[in-house]
């Protein structure tokens, strides 16, 4: 199936082809049809599964017809309520992609950054509302937004939002919505308490279920290096000085992180390119056809960019920082191992990456083993539980300079992993 024969319009699917998007995924394909028909919606399916199109493409596509039709004052006409910030920006990303050809106005309410910004867009206007629930309360409290026109609700990651505690705030802000609307309802599980939900929100729901590629996950060799920051780079020339790597995707956290590893790899004659956000839309189809004809070696990309990416035959993916958003790192993984073939997926984890790695290794329900016998092993010996946010770079060495080595140090060894995440904390998440 192609997305032209899911009836979208074509600003949606002009926007779709210049994010690569060629066929969609099973759970666009199921959900699309059916939340253009108006139906509420309960999918079950995690990040990763592309449902994050499934219920945003629809709703620009029922806001924009409206609009086109009516040329009244913008407001908020769908409210999409996440547990993270993380996950709501993500959202807010993609919506802005999606709907870049439209009219339509997205904006993100989230917590952890001051509220004027906010303010100023609401104001402004806008069409869609992506929202974590403790921001979009204490707006309402002070009756900076509106939320009586909302339309489509969705509940996205409803599991995660009960155990987070936001539950009693998601129920306060649904009772502030007109009950006669569409509504969209995505949870990875169901526990008790979710089903009663569903069954107090959702009428006559369309029912999508999407069985995690956990399978493909599994065929993955996976492993992880524990690594100095300062050392990553040397690890990674290290480890593509290994000719039997033919391919590999390097994912690191930032565009100037990507531009960095090529210019290192470069230098020791390791053909690579990179692909982000500031590279032109030319370049960057450049880059990834270079690489997909083999002419590249390595490319290293953010997890934006990459979003459509689709390589057959991938040997290998390296996670040069690992996502904060452990559904991110299935994803990227899952770009090698497809097709039957198996793939091999190496992570390199710095201190401050270890609480990400906790969050990993509990959604994919197993430990990654660790490569213990490397040129690079982690010299750093603090303890994690002082080693989140802000904190941790106070506490980090100082960065050394890239492909120098850093001096192994006689350090006493780290506590084993176990230890570690027996004391660990919680992530921001
Ligand atoms: P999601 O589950 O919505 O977080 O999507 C996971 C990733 O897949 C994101 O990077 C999306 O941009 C990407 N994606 C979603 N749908 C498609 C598609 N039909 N083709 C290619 N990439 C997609």
């Amino acid at each position: 199936m192609t997305f032209n024969e899911l009836n979208l319009i074509p600003a949606i699917l002009k926007a779709l082809t210049k994010e690569n998007y060629t066929t969609p995924t099973p759970i666009q394909e199921q959900s699309i049809p059916a939340v253009l028909a108006g139906r509420d919606l309960l999918g079950c399916a995690q990040t990763g599964t592309g449902k994050t199109a499934a219920f945003s493409l629809p709703i620009i596509q029922l806001l924009s017809q409206q609009q086109s039709k009516t040329h009244t004052q913008r407001r908020i006409r769908s409210l999409i309520l996440t547990p993270t910030r993380e996950l709501a920006l993500q959202i807010a990303e993609n919506i802005g992609a999606y709907s870049q050809y439209t009219t339509l106005r997205c904006s993100a309410i989230v917590g952890g950054v001051s509220q004027k910004a906010q303010e100023r867009a609401l104001h402004q206007g806008a069409d869609i509302i992506i929202a974590t629930p403790g921001r979009l309360i204490d707006l309402m409290n002070q009756k900076r937004i509106d939320l009586q026109h909302v339309q489509i609700l969705v509940l996205d990651e409803a599991d995660r939002m009960l155990d987070m505690g936001f539950i009693h705030d998601v129920k306060k802000i649904i009772a502030k919505i007109p009950a006669k609307r569409q509504t969209l309802f995505f949870s990875a599980t169901m526990p008790p308490e979710i089903t009663k939900m569903v069954k107090a929100l959702l009428v006559n729901p369309v029912k999508v279920e999407i069985i995690p590629e956990s399978n493909t996950v599994d065929r993955i060799r996976q492993s992880i290096y524990m690594v100095d920051k300062a050392n990553k780079q040397n690890q990674l020339i290290h480890i593509l000085q290994d000719k039997s790597i033919a391919s590999a995707l390097v994912f690191t956290r930032t565009k100037h992180g990507a531009d960095r590893v090529v210019r290192d790899l470069m230098r020791v004659n390791i053909s690579a390119q990179a692909i982000h956000g500031n590279k032109s839309q030319n370049s960057r189809q450049l880059a990834l056809s270079n690489f997909k004809s083999g002419a590249t070696r390595v490319l290293v990309a953010t997890d934006i960019a990459a979003r459509g990416i689709d390589i057959d035959e991938l040997s290998h993916v390296i996670n040069f920082n690992l996502p904060n958003i452990p559904e991110t790192y299935v994803h990227r993984i899952g770009r090698t191992g497809r097709a039957g073939h198996s793939g091999v997926a190496i992570s390199f984890c710095e201190m401050d990456e270890i609480p990400f790695l906790k969050d990993i290794e509990k959604l994919i329900g197993k430990t990654i083993p660790e490569v213990k016998d490397h040129p690079y092993p982690m010299q750093m010996t603090a303890q994690p539980a002082k080693m989140q946010g802000s904190t941790a770079s106070a506490v980090a060495t100082k960065p050394a300079r890239p492909a120098r080595p850093a001096k192994p140090k006689a350090n006493p060894p780290l506590k084993p992993r176990s230890e570690w995440f027996r004391k660990g904390s919680k992530t921001s998440r």
